[in-house]
């Protein structure tokens, strides 16, 4: 299995255990060929008649060798020789970091984004509600909406979510921006920052081709792989653990105007105990989007274990899944490898490096989202980057970052955070009946609750009222389970409130 992970694709891969970023590579060339050639086949060893045992390597088989695909763009390149000092130096060319270089370069400040392939569209398959999205005025960057999302429970009880969800079309959503940041002047450098050296009033960033970048503010948005930002305490997180497949099928038995936000049935494992056993301890749920009847991603989740899941477990158990459901693949688009770590503890705030996205500590502690949230944020750190260093400002090093970090982490929102790492303390704690007792109740509140603890758009006077609302919502079993797992992590939240103070 490790050997077809490596093989099928060059693939970013965040170790769960490590929290790191670690390329793996082809160590297998032959093997490479042959999956090369078994590319589009039908496999006769997947579907309804294959064998009993769960192997999830039939399926790996189906999985295409990585094509990156690149925006059609030229890009303008910074050149080194001219010795300029940027207003900004953005690291990393995901969501966050090129929706802050279009808003800073929009308002005439200069700016250079450094990414080693900043041409290449993003990877991950984002989910959103419409109405995060609606609110940005972004509908145009969504491909697919579903007019609502079921959750199933398990096999007698089923919730129908009336709020609409989309699937971001990635191309779209990077090109609007880029176009911008292209239009704006922002120049482009294909590297990687190694090290940043401050001075007092401005910083040089050293890339592995050599060059070196000089600007005034640099933000850090290199994503899970916190590559400039720093921390001072252990860093612990969960780990949300997720495979996927965009796949080709003969038929499936979901509604197509529905996505399916998670399905906690555990029936198709009926017939492996051990699988089954792993399962009720640690549970994995079905995430899946219908695009038509013979088109849909799948994606088996864990959606948070310390440590997280391993990534061959999820995969076998999305087989045993898929093959009770009688979803029989024919085709593999693209896959995908999902490592979130959720929770642990802020960068250290202030700091010289500002940051935004996975760097800094801004994915939803409780549901591994956040690419509503960083788009929403992208404006704040910009416009305090741009207060702060544009004309009127006369602020610089540590100073100013110190200002654009209190304006991305204020204290209602590190108390929220708080909240959700609150949150996640539970669901680390509970098993696949303490989780579906969990999810039954949290799906029974007002949507202005849920909507809103999913969208980060409580903060904690409402958020205290939604714990309450939970609790009575919640089976006695579900409240003297919240009580017994959540009594610690409750006193290590108040605890956490007391200290942190502005
Ligand atoms: C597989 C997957 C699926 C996800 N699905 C969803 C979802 O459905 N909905 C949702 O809300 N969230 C989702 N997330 C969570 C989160 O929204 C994404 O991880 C999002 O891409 C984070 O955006 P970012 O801009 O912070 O970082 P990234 O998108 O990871 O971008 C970081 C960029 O920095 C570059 N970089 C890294 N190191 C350096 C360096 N040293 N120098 C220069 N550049 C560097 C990288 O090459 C990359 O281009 C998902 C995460 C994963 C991993």
């Amino acid at each position: 299995m490790d050997t077809l992970l490596k093989t099928h694709n060059k693939l970013e891969f965040l170790h769960p255990l490590r929290g790191f970023s670690e390329k793996v590579g082809n160590s297998n060339p032959s093997r490479l060929q042959e999956l090369r050639f078994g590319l589009k086949k039908p496999n006769p060893k997947w579907g309804r008649t294959a064998c009993v045992k769960v192997s999830s390597s039939a399926l790996l088989e189906l999985v295409p060798e990585t094509k990156k695909e690149n925006l059609d763009f030229e890009l303008p390149l910074y050149d080194p020789s001219k010795g300029l000092v940027v207003d900004l130096a953005v690291v990393g060319g995901g969501p966050a970091g090129l929706a802050v270089a279009q808003q800073v370069s929009d308002a005439g400040l200069s700016v250079c984004l450094i990414d080693p392939s900043p041409k290449v569209i993003w990877p991950n398959n984002y989910g959103v509600w419409v109405d995060e999205f609606e609110a940005m005025d972004l509908l145009d960057c969504l491909d697919t909406t579903w007019s609502g999302a079921v959750v199933f429970i398990d096999e007698k009880s089923k919730k129908d979510l009336g709020r609409p969800y989309g699937r971001v079309n990635r191309k779209q959503l990077k090109s609007k921006v880029m176009q911008k940041c292209i239009s704006n002047g922002v120049k482009f450098h294909q590297a990687k920052v190694i090290k940043v050296i401050h001075e007092e009033a401005k910083s040089l960033l050293i890339c592995n081709d050599g060059v070196t970048i000089q600007a005034t503010v640099v933000l850090d948005a290199t994503g899970f792989s916190r590559c400039h930002v720093q921390y001072d305490e252990p860093y612990n997180p969960g780990y949300q653990v997720a495979y996927g497949i965009l796949a080709e099928v003969d038929e499936h038995p979901f509604d197509v105007d529905k996505m399916v936000f998670m399905d906690w049935r555990d029936s198709h494992l009926n017939n492996n105990k051990e699988i089954k056993e792993r399962n009720s301890r640690i549970p994995t749920f079905l995430y899946a989007m219908p695009f038509s009847s013979n088109r849909i991603f799948l994606e088996e989740t864990s959606l948070v274990a310390r440590p997280g899941l391993a990534m061959k477990d999820i995969q076998e158990r999305m087989v045993a899944r898929l093959r009770h459901l009688g979803i029989n693949v024919k085709s593999i688009e693209e896959d995908e490898h999902c490592v979130i770590p959720m929770g642990g503890p802020l960068p250290v705030l202030p700091q010289r490096v500002v940051g935004i996205g996975g760097t800094a500590g801004m994915v939803h502690p409780s549901t591994g989202y956040m690419v509503a949230r960083t788009l929403a944020a992208a404006p704040i750190v910009a416009n305090s980057i741009v207060q702060y260093l544009g004309s009127n400002g006369s602020l610089s090093g540590h100073e100013l970052s110190a200002e654009v970090w209190k304006d991305l982490w204020p204290i209602q929102r590190r108390r929220q955070r708080e909240f959700f790492c609150f949150g996640m303390d539970i669901l680390l704690k509970l098993d696949l009946q303490g989780t579906r007792r969990f999810f039954d109740a949290f799906f029974d509140l007002e949507p202005h609750y849920w909507h809103g603890f999913l969208s980060s758009r409580l903060f904690l006077p409402e958020l205290i009222l939604f714990g309450l609302s939970l609790f009575s919502h919640a089976s006695n079993t579900c409240r003297v389970e919240i009580m017994a797992k959540g009594t610690l992590p409750l006193a290590k939240m108040i605890n956490n409130l007391i200290q942190d103070r502005d």
